[in-house]
């Protein structure tokens, strides 16, 4: 699933290659933004800038509009040259851009519409949303605010809530508590604020590591990695890997389905010590 990192990385590889560029050709499956796009038409606009808010991705127009997509479980944006075969199938495209240099195609895009700025400004998702981990005005006092507005909610729910913080993702809340030594199942109303505090710098150090620019590797899913090890194989503290030995203590990482979408939660029972009640209880 994409998280706030691969959102961050298509908005960065988006706008390197589409800002500035004239839109020479647009298509959709989505009937509401071929009829958008037929009142107001795209082409010819000038693309200004792309950019990511939380795991939502703006592309800006000349002449006030604005496209807001959000990738879900599935969607992502390639980037290739015109007559460039893709490297996905027809059928799973939702949305094509083309420019005279660059082609851009949404695939399995599930959210895709056209706003205007006042469209923008009444939008609820997108005003609902929590501190970006990715913004350089990032305030985690904010984040604490909304975080102690979700009382007994498990701590893993509330990382994961956008409004509260914007860009966690499964893998991120699990890599995140690890690190920073709170157990998934902990009551939010449990976490002190120099333990959210903790979390919430942990976090935006994990997210900052996985947005690093790096030479050899432009895909997201290699790209993620959060010990700070350069070695491809200790990339992750402990998400995928339930029963191997931690990293820190050797005891074997736990996980466990949780939720209504039975996404799995991985933690080390030792270095993320629990109240034995909020460990058991686990939905
Ligand atoms: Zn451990």
């Amino acid at each position: 699933m994409p998280e706030g990192d691969t959102i961050y990385r298509a908005a960065q590889t988006l706008q390197r290659a589409l800002a500035g560029s004239t839109v020479t050709g647009f298509r959709s499956v989505y009937p509401a933004l071929t009829r958008i796009d037929h009142d107001r038409p795209l082409v010819g606009r000038t693309i200004e800038s792309v950019r990511s808010v939380g795991k939502h991705l703006l592309m800006a127009f000349s002449g006030d509009l604005t496209l807001h997509t959000h990738m879900r479980m599935h969607g992502s944006w390639h980037i290739y040259r015109p007559l460039e075969g893709w490297h996905r199938p027809a059928r799973d495209m939702r949305l094509v851009i083309d420019t005279a240099r660059y082609v851009a195609v949404a695939f399995n895009v599930p959210v895709a519409e056209l706003l205007t700025g006042d469209d923008l400004a009444r939008h609820e998702a997108l005003q609902a949303l929590g501190p970006d981990l990715t913004d350089s005005t990032f305030d985690g006092l904010e984040v604490i605010r909304r975080a102690r507005t979700r009382g007994t909610e498990q701590i893993q729910d509330t990382l994961l809530n956008q409004r509260v913080v914007s860009g966690i993702g499964n893998v991120f809340k699990s890599e995140v508590l690890f690190a920073a030594g709170v157990h998934p199942f902990t009551p939010t109303a449990a976490v002190d604020d120099v333990a959210l505090t903790r979390l919430i710098d942990v976090a935006r150090k994990q997210m900052a590591m996985s947005i690093a620019p790096r030479e050899h590797s432009l895909s997201p899913a290699t790209g993620r990695r959060t010990t700070g090890s350069l070695d491809p194989n200790e990339k992750l503290w402990v998400y995928g890997r339930g029963g191997k030995p931690c990293r820190r203590c050797g005891t074997p990482i736990r996980s466990k389905q949780t939720g209504a979408d039975a996404r799995l939660t991985y933690w080390c029972p030792q270095c993320q010590a629990a109240r034995a009640d909020a460990a058991e209880s686990g939905h």
